[in-house]
């Protein structure tokens, strides 16, 4: 990722998003504890620095300064013992050596900067006396207090009402392009990612399926699993002929990865791949144009030809994923009402 770009991560719950982000800040509990815990292993560089090499005081070092995160629900978040101003100079007094006076002009900067009413009184307040967009607020000015150079928001407007999602995603936009930072922001909102990503990475089962700029990836989508995320989503821009497609079944456990593609089991063209290529070949990331790239063994004509068919607006409609039982290893299939929430895409 480049300064001053934003990645969209989607996917259902259970593909790894969150995963993903926590192993980038180096915040799951590690395999030498003595409750047992993970192992990260694989390459994650940030500015040319490894990550999963690096010591954790090293990655300590980096959370907060160079990489920071905001998380989904702030009343978890933040610490209800110490002010909202404590916290937040606190964690720019972690990573400069500045007096108390110092971090806490700062905090009341940034919390001016993030739109909260009277700063210089709220910087003394509780979060119990925040409202829920103002705390997600402070959590921002938090993130942001060392100036990173990566933002990861993790599903930052999940716990907000619907009128103070919007606030948040203009401001967390606004703040990058003063801020310069990178933003990964991780959803299973496509509206969201559609309003504010350049880029977008669509996650399944732990991997990549597919990637590539949002214009390609929402005009030109290539993998099945894109297509149903696609396919179940309400759209106001066209007009609504049929029902909504969702994809059936669940996402598998990552414990108990279905051989081959993982989607196979949910996927309604193994058969146009012919053979038996699906269930036991992992499918490759394939460039299938400029920095777009596909994790599907479908051919690219083949994609771009039942694409054709299934966008929004095409008069044919042949099913975007497999008919209930059309697989015996495959969860039951859904049978989703319009607007139900199956994929975890949210129907509003
Ligand atoms: Fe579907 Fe096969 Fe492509 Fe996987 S590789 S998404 S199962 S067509």
């Amino acid at each position: 990722m480049e300064r001053g770009r934003t990645l969209g991560i989607v996917g259902e719950s259970g593909s790894g998003k969150s995963v993903t982000s926590l192993a980038i800040m180096g915040l799951h509990r590690t395999s030498t504890t003595k409750r047992g815990g993970t192992t990260v292993s694989g390459t994650i560089r940030l500015d040319g620095e490894d990550l999963v090499s690096a010591s954790p005081g090293r990655v300590r070092t980096l959370r907060g300064s160079k990489m920071a995160m905001i998380f989904q629900d702030p009343l978890t978040a933040l610490h209800p013992f110490y002010t909202v101003g404590a916290q937040i100079s606190e964690a720019y007094r972690v990573h400069n050596r500045v007096s108390k006076q110092v971090a806490r002009k700062r905090a009341i900067d940034l919390l001016r900067r993030v739109g909260i009413p009277q700063p210089t009184v709220r910087v003394d307040d509780y979060p119990h006396q925040f409202s829920g967009g103002m705390r997600q607020r402070a959590m921002i000015a938090m993130a942001l207090s060392c100036d990173p150079e990566l933002l990861i928001a993790d599903e930052p407007t999940t716990a907000l009402d619907v009128t103070v999602q919007a606030q948040i995603l203009d401001l967390i936009m606004d703040l990058q392009s003063e801020f310069g930072s990178a933003v990964i922001i991780i959803t299973h909102d496509l509206g969201v990612v559609a309003e504010v990503s350049d880029d977008v990475l669509v996650m399944y089962a732990g991997r990549v399926a597919e990637t590539g700029s949002a214009a390609d990836v929402f005009r030109q989508p290539g993998h099945p699993y894109a297509w149903g995320l696609l396919g179940s989503m309400p759209r106001l821009d066209v007009a609504r002929v049929d029902r909504l497609r969702p994809i059936r079944g669940t996402p598998p456990s990552l414990i108990n990865v279905p051989s081959g593609c993982p989607f196979h089991p949910r996927c309604g063209y193994p058969e146009q791949v012919g053979g038996d290529r699906c269930q036991t070949e992992v499918p490759l990331l394939r460039e299938t144009g400029p920095a777009h790239r596909v994790a599907c063994h479908l051919t690219r004509a083949k994609q771009q030809e039942i694409w054709k068919q299934l966008a929004p607006g095409s008069a044919a409609k042949p099913g975007a994923t497999a008919e209930p039982g059309a697989d015996g290893d495959a969860a039951p299939a859904a049978t989703a009402e319009p607007g139900q929430d199956v994929t975890g895409v949210e129907a509003s």
